[in-house]
């Protein structure tokens, strides 16, 4: 009777032990997939218009649209018009209606691809005089 009390015990801990390194585990992985992307630090500087800025922080959710110039509230389409969007530290054009489109084939802003990116810390709107550049400052 004695003898299988112990060893329910000792099951139960084996049981306790094997949750804990479960969950430790489990804990590990959980911190590995919500980590903050590296380079959430800096901020997003846009130029737009004659010579007007905003500054966006690198860990903010945001979408800017610029139409002729200005900042507008929202994407209608018409005008000259930029879609911006920054989420998880970087940037990119989402939507523009530029003649041909080059500045949403430059892809994502973050320190990470500037090393690989042809422009470097710069998404470029020629056409309308639309730039996002990655600053190290702010954030
Ligand atoms: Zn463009």
């Amino acid at each position: 009777m004695e003898r299988n009390t112990a060893a329910a015990h000792r099951k139960r801990n084996l049981l306790l032990l094997g949750a804990a390194i479960l969950f430790a585990a489990l804990a590990v992985v959980l911190c590995l997939l919500f980590r903050p992307k590296t380079g959430v630090a800096g901020s997003f500087v846009i130029r737009y218009g004659d010579g007007q800025t905003l500054t966006v922080a690198a860990w903010e959710t945001r979408t800017v649209v610029i139409r002729d110039g200005r900042i507008a509230d929202e994407q209608t389409g018409e005008g000259d018009e930029n879609v911006i969007r920054i989420e998880h530290g970087e940037a990119w054009m989402e939507q523009a209606n530029c003649p041909h489109g080059e500045c949403m084939k430059q892809g994502r802003l973050n320190p990470d691809t500037v090393q690989k990116r042809p422009l470097g810390t710069w998404i470029v709107c020629a056409p309308h005089r639309v730039y996002i550049e990655l600053s190290e400052e702010g954030g």
